[in-house]
Parts: structure tokens; sequence; C-alpha cells
């Protein structure tokens, strides 16, 4: 069975020839998967893979801090990111990625900013921590787009780079070295507004533009956040980034959680995208993006495990619609022209493609059919059961580049 985000098809198979898939149609000859369907994998399009260290250690305040917020965890995360290696970096990374893989996610975006010794002197190789980050993906399979962030006040002196040449001159190193690496690719990003000032909004926009990278920024993550920029530049974040050339169609905004509609009148006006990461925005208590004024507007959304106090895809989409839900007193809100359900639109938002095409990278999942989960749905309705009612412990496997690179364990497949 083969299944998108509008249905499912049985009788059905895909084939692959070098890591592409080249036909989907009747099934042929070659591996028959009973009681599976497959389906796109899913595109976790922000991440900071070290903060896996912080899954379950962050859910109790600190006495000398009994109003925990945004704010304070990001002490416990600064003290986490003091002690990383190149080393530990690989291993949390790996690991992370490997429980990526295991929950249907088949590419990742690493938002990469912890990159110096941790009193600010670059290492030997300045980028060793970011290729740790890339030989971790390549440890387990999964494909990777690498950011270096640009980082230049505040923070660690670790994540600082001394100027904007400097850290475009090691991006253009990196970008060299992952030549001939088939699963990394290698983009560009700014941390902040808050994290870096007009002048590298600036620069590195025109460096993205230029050699047409992805170009990735969080912005109006925090309501703090806003007040500053509004206090330093007497505008809000995503219009900051207009001014400054950084917007355009290779630009994914991270979060714009308290975005005005100004701001996202702006994301539609340069084609840019949003990048929404449900589940660490709820655990930091940071809010819910304008998710019915991004979709009036069809700017294109995508979805993040960011901090990773989850990773499950699923869980990811559904609840962009039931946030929308609580929000609204309504059903079905996020319903795109022409559709009569969220679905296809979340889907969409979490595969980055509506199904299985031939020209595609064979990057797939496996459903596994027989999971109570989806015990009696009907194949039609198996798309929004994926979305509304299931978990990550449906995948039973997962393909990158064609080739198997997670099989679920246990008897049950
Ligand atoms: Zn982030």
């Amino acid at each position: 069975m083969v299944l998108d985000a509008h249905g499912a098809q049985g009788g059905v198979g895909a084939t692959f020839e070098n890591g592409r898939i080249v036909e989907v149609g009747p099934a042929k000859e070659g591996e028959c998967l009973p009681g599976r369907a497959l389906a796109p994998g899913f595109l976790n399009d922000h991440s900071h893979a070290f903060q896996r260290g912080l899954r379950g250690a962050v859910e109790r305040f600190e006495p000398s801090h009994p109003r925990d917020d945004f704010w304070t965890w990001r002490e416990r995360m600064y003290a986490l990111a003091e002690n990383l290696t190149s080393d530990s970096m690989r291993e949390v990374s790996r690991r992370c990625y490997e429980e990526m893989l295991s929950a249907g996610y088949t590419s990742v975006t690493e938002f990469h900013y912890v990159h110096h010794r941790p009193d600010g002197t670059p290492y030997e190789d300045s980028n060793v921590l970011a290729k740790a980050v890339a030989r971790a993906a390549e440890d387990t399979g999964i494909r990777l787009l690498l950011l270096p962030v640009a980082y230049a006040r505040g923070g660690l002196p670790r994540f600082r780079d001394p100027s904007v040449q400097a850290f475009l001159q090691r991006t253009d190193d990196l970008r060299g070295w992952s030549e001939g690496r088939p699963l990394v690719n290698v983009g560009v990003a700014a941390h902040s507004v808050r994290a870096v000032p007009r002048g590298w909004l600036e620069e590195i926009g025109r460096y993205a533009h230029r050699d047409d990278v992805s170009l990735h920024i969080h912005a109006d993550e925090q309501p703090r956040e806003i007040e500053k920029c509004q206090t330093e530049h007497g505008m809000r974040p995503i219009e900051l980034l207009a001014q400054t050339g950084f917007l355009g169609p290779d630009t994914t905004v991270v979060h714009a959680t308290h975005a005005g509609e100004r701001e996202v009148d702006l994301l539609s006006e340069y084609g840019a995208s949003v990048c929404a990461c449900p589940t660490t925005e709820g655990n930091l208590g940071d809010g819910f993006l304008p998710a019915e004024e991004i979709l009036e507007r069809d700017i294109r959304l995508s979805v993040g495990s960011d901090s990773h106090a989850r990773i499950d895809p699923f869980e990811e989409l559904r609840e962009i619609e039931t946030n929308a839900r609580r929000v609204s007193g309504r059903r079905n809100v996020l319903v795109a022209e022409n559709e009569a359900s969220p679905t296809p639109w979340l889907l969409r938002a979490g595969w980055g493609r509506t199904g299985l095409k031939s020209g595609d990278p064979a990057d797939l999942i496996e459903i596994d059919l027989s999971h109570p989960v989806l015990a009696d749905v009907e194949a039609e309705n198996l798309p929004s059961a994926l979305v509304f009612g299931a978990g990550s412990g449906i995948i039973a496997g997962t393909w990158v580049d064609g080739r198997k690179v997670y099989e679920r364990g246990d008897a049950s497949g």
C-alpha cells in the first residue's frame, strides 16, 4: 500500500534507482511488504541535536527561580552547551538522529551554533564541531541540512564569531568540505535579531541569496525579543529582516510565534517559509503561532522538533491543528482551499511534498498497518488517522537515499 496526503492505494509499490524513486505504480517483483504502507519520510526542519541531553532533566523549577520560563530554561541549556566536546557532540547527535529515524524523520535541518572552545578561541579546525554533527548524521544515515549559525553578541563565548567575514569564511570552508558527501548539504543561518546586529543580517542575507543556499533564523519566539528589537531598531523582528534584505524565497523563519499581521504579510510578500516547533514551543511556554493567517496567505510551513523534548512528527502536526482548535473554539480549522480536512495541509508541512513520486529522493517510511493504533481504520481515513490518532510507534522501517536505515527491532512487525 502507498499512502499520500489524501488517501491510500493498495497493490502499489515504489522502485528505487541510485537513491531516487523512478516509479510508483502497480507492485511487481522485489521486496514485498505485507501489512505495511509506504509514505514519504518526514522532514525535521529545526533541530539543536545536543539539547536532546536535557530531556526529562528540566521539568522542575530551581528553588532560586520559582517562576520558571524560557529564560531560566536557557540557563540550563547553556550549562549543557558549555561542556560539549567534539566527541560528545557527535555522540549526542548520533543518538538524537537515531531516534529521529525511528520516529519517521528521514532528514533534519541542524541549526548549529556551538562553534568554538569554551573560552571562545577557535579550534585548530574551526569547523570541528559542525563536522562532528555531519559525521553523526552519516553514522546513522539521516539526510542533513547543516546550518552554521552566526552569533555576534550575548550567549556563550563559544557561540560567537569575531566578525561576519570570519563567520562567512568558515561557512565557505564547511561548504567545500561537504562536497562529495551525498547526505550532507550546507546552508547558513543567523541566530536571531537578538544575537546578530543589522550589518550582519545584511551580509548574511546577501551571501545566501547570491549563492542560492538555504537561510534560517529564529524570530518572534518570545515577547521580550520583540520589545528589545523595537527599542534597538524601532521595528519588529520580521520587519527588520525585510528591511535588511534577509527575507527571500530561500528564507525560513523559525517559530514566528508572536508575529503580527504586518509581519505575516511580509513573509508572504517575500515568499519566505515558516518552521513551527509546537512541542518545544509548548514545553517552553512560548505560545502558538498565527497558523490560520499563515494558511490563508499560502505561506509554506514546515515543522521541527527543536529542543527534542519530544521527537514525533505526528505529534508536531497534531498540535498545530489542536492548538488552532483550542484558540478558535472550532473544529477542522486549518483547511486549505479546495480541501475539507486539515490533513493534506499538515502532511504537506511534515513531508515537504504530498506523496511519493518518481524523481524524488527515495526517503520513505514504512507504516505498520497491523499496529493497534490503526486497527479498523479504512484506507481512505489512514492519512487523518496518522495526524490525529497516531504516534511514532507505528513506524516499522525507514529508508533514506534508497537504503534501509532503520528497522523496528520487535516481533510485532
Ligand atoms: Zn531553535
